[in-house]
């Protein structure tokens, strides 16, 4: 209950103006104020020299551009010229080619066309040069949308792409099965947003006893499974049950958000396990982290400590 009380609470808090202002003023100015201990940077520059550190440690990213929920079609645009300029920056500066977008920093919200067409613009750029392109999962209002999304161009030849699937929703196991058939990678999740009864779990057990039967068929059954959680017993869990079913290690990979747990990230690769950071950079990084407090509230004692030292 707890879970879901601070997700609400973050959720509400996210809204508020006042204080996106005070945290967009000090939470990035400096090289150790508070936002940075979860977004890279604001800039590309800053998300490439992140990754590279990381990729040195033998782990393998993704970047993600911080932005969603636009809200009208000029900026789905900028948005989606400053992905295809992120490509570009990627390519140049030779870290692995892989990326993570949400639909709704594409315009999904005003207009499904013109977000299909943002995408597809961003995939032609992509796909010659070898990226591979993950469609994060937004909130329960978007997940049909962005399945038939994927799955459409899954069907046109799209392969370098994947989806998310989130194990605090009640539908995720049928989307799952259906996901497998269709030969698609998913990222598994626990889900980030705040969903209603109605459509989620309620219980953190519950969405961790779901996280785990998914986790097992992604497994044994699944593409290139990623299975995206900090959560030691779903990662001790995943282990024994690859082991147990004969799954090898190069078979499936862990991932792990930029800036959190990064011990467990270590020990994983020194087992011999493959580990994906996902980093997160740009401006828009407000929401994004919003969602990491509500996740842990002990992380809000840190972020005002940080707030206050720099004042
Ligand atoms: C690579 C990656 C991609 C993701 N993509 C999506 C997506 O597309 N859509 C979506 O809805 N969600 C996404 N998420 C977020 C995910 O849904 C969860 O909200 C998040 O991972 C926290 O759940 P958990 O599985 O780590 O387990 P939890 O049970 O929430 O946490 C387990 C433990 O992990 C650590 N931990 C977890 N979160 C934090 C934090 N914020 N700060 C510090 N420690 C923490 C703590 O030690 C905690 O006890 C992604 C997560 C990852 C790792």
């Amino acid at each position: 209950m707890l879970h879901v009380a601070s997700k609400a609470f973050f959720h509400l808090l996210a809204q508020n103006g006042v204080l996106k202002k005070l945290a967009s003023r000090f939470g990035m100015r400096h090289p150790t104020s508070f936002a940075r201990r979860f977004i890279a940077g604001e800039t590309v520059e800053e998300a490439i020299e992140a990754a590279r550190a990381i990729q040195t440690r033998g782990l393998a990213i993704t970047l993600d551009l911080l932005g969603e929920s636009v809200t009208d079609l000029e900026r789905a645009d900028v948005a989606t010229r400053e992905y295809i300029a992120v490509l570009h920056a990627v390519t140049e500066s030779g870290i692995e080619r892989n990326v993570s977008l949400k639909l709704t920093q594409l315009g999904l919200d005003v207009d499904k066309a013109s977000a299909v067409d943002n995408l597809r613009k961003i995939l032609e750029r992509a796909e010659p040069a070898d990226f591979f392109v993950r469609i994060d999962m937004e909130s329960s209002a978007y997940t049909d949308v962005t399945l038939e999304i994927f799955e459409t161009l899954w069907r046109h030849g799209h392969r370098r792409i994947g989806v998310v699937l989130q194990s605090g929703l009640l539908r995720s196991e049928k989307d799952l099965a259906r996901m497998i058939a269709l030969g698609a990678g998913v990222r598994l999740v626990k889900g980030a947003y705040k969903e209603s009864k109605a459509v989620a779990y309620q219980n953190k057990a519950d969405v961790d006893a779901a996280y785990v039967r998914m986790m097992k068929s992604l497994i044994t059954d699944g593409h290139d499974p990623a299975i995206a959680t900090h959560d030691p017993a779903m990662l001790d869990l995943a282990r024994a049950w690859a082991r147990d079913h004969g799954v090898g290690p190069e078979r499936f990979e862990f991932q792990m958000l930029f800036g959190i747990r990064r011990d467990l990230q270590a020990k994983l690769v020194q087992e011999g396990y493959r580990m994906r950071v996902y980093i997160p950079f740009g401006r828009e990084w407000f929401p994004y982290f919003m969602r990491r407090l509500g996740e842990r509230p002990a992380n809000v004692a840190f972020v005002m400590k940080g707030i206050f030292g720099e004042r």
